[in-house]
C-alpha cells in the first residue's frame, strides 16, 4: 500500500516534466514536497498545477543550481529547518545538451551535461545521505535513461553522465543498505516533456510532431511515454512498499531497450 502522509520528498527538476509529475502523484497521495529548481517561474507553475489537484497538498519550492555545493547545501538544509527530516529524494534535474558525432561534441558542452546530469546528481546523493544514515531511514530514486544503459549515439555528454548516475546508484546501494537507506535509479525511455519536445523542435523545426511520431514508430508501445507514467513509478519506488528494492535501474521506455 502506497501511503505519503507524514512523508517528505525533495524533487530537484521540479518545475517541469517528470519532476513536477511525482510531485503531483506524491502529492496526491499526502506527500509534504520541497520541490528544487533553477527555474523560479516553472516552480511557481509546478506549485499551482498541483495545489489544483490536491487544494491541502503541502508545497515548498527553492531555486537553486544542482551544479552549485552550496546552493544543494541549502535546498537540504530548508528542507530539515522546514520539515525536520527527509523521507525520499528524487534526485532528477537534468538536461539533455546539443545532438553531435563524438568528433564534433563540443567538450565545453560534454562538460555543462555531465556537470548538471552527473555531479549535481552526486552532491544531492552525498548531503541526503548523510541525513538518511543519521535518520536510519529513506529512499532516493536518480533519473538515469535508456542512454544510461546502452548507446543511443550523438549524445556523449548525455550518456557519460547517465551511465555515471548508473554507477553512483549502484554504488552507493552497496553502502547505505544497511543504514536502511534503498537507492534506485530510473531510466525512461522517451517520454513527452518539454525536454523532449525541444529536442525534437532542434532537430525538425515545424515539422516535429511528424518527426515524434517517426520517432516513436521503433517503440513496441508505437508512443511517447506520458510524464504521469514516470511519476506514478517514482512515487511507487521512493514509498515504504518498495523498501526491498535497491541497487535497481528500472527502464520506464514501452520495452524499447529489450528490442
Ligand atoms: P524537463 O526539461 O522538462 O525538466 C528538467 C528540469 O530540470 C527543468 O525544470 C530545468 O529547469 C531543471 N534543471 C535543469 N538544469 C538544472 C540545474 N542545473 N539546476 C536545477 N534545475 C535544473 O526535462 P524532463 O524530461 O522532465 O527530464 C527530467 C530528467 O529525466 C532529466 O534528468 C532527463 O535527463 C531525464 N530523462 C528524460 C527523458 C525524457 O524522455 N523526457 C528520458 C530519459 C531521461
Amino acid at each position: 500500500m502506497i501511503n505519503y502522509q507524514d512523508k517528505v520528498i525533495i524533487i530537484t527538476g521540479g518545475g517541469s516534466g517528470l519532476g513536477r509529475a511525482a510531485a503531483d502523484s506524491i502529492a496526491a497521495q499526502g506527500g509534504k514536497l520541497v520541490l528544487v529548481d533553477m527555474n523560479k517561474e516553472s516552480l511557481e507553475e509546478s506549485r499551482k498545477a498541483i495545489l489544483a489537484h490536491s487544494t491541502d497538498a503541502s508545497v515548498e519550492i527553492v531555486e537553486a543550481n544542482v551544479t552549485d555545493e552550496e546552493q544543494v547545501k541549502n535546498y537540504v538544509q530548508f528542507t530539515l529547518d522546514t520539515f525536520g527530516k527527509i523521507d525520499g529524494f528524487f534526485n532528477n534535474a537534468g538536461i539533455e545538451g546539443k545532438q553531435n558525432l563524438t568528433e564534433e561534441y563540443g567538450s565545453a558542452e560534454f562538460e555543462k551535461v555531465v556537470s548538471v546530469n552527473l555531479n549535481g546528481v552526486f552532491y544531492g546523493m552525498k548531503r541526503v545521505l548523510k541525513v538518511m544514515k543519521e535518520q536510519g531511514y529513506g529512499s532516493i530514486v536518480n533519473t538515469a535513461s535508456v542512454g544510461g544503459i546502452r548507446g543511443v549515439g550523438n549524445q556523449s555528454g548525455y550518456a557519460a553522465s547517465k551511465h555515471g548516475v548508473v554507477g553512483l546508484t549502484r554504488n552507493s546501494a552497496i553502502e547505505y543498505g544497511q543504514y536502511g537507506v534503498s537507492i534506485n535509479a530510473i531510466a525512461p525511455g522517451a517520454i513527452m516533456t518539454p525536454m523532449v519536445e525541444g529536442s525534437l523542435k532542434q532537430m525538425a523545426g515545424d515539422d516535429w510532431e511528424a518527426a515524434g511520431k517517426e520517432f516513436v514508430s521503433v517503440n513496441p508501445m508505437k508512443r511517447f511515454g506520458k510524464p504521469e507514467e514516470v511519476g506514478n513509478l517514482v512515487a511507487f519506488l521512493l514509498s515504504d512498499a518498495a523498501k526491498f528494492i535497491n541497487a535497481s535501474v528500472i527502464p520506464i521506455d514501452g520495452g524499447q531497450s529489450y528490442k
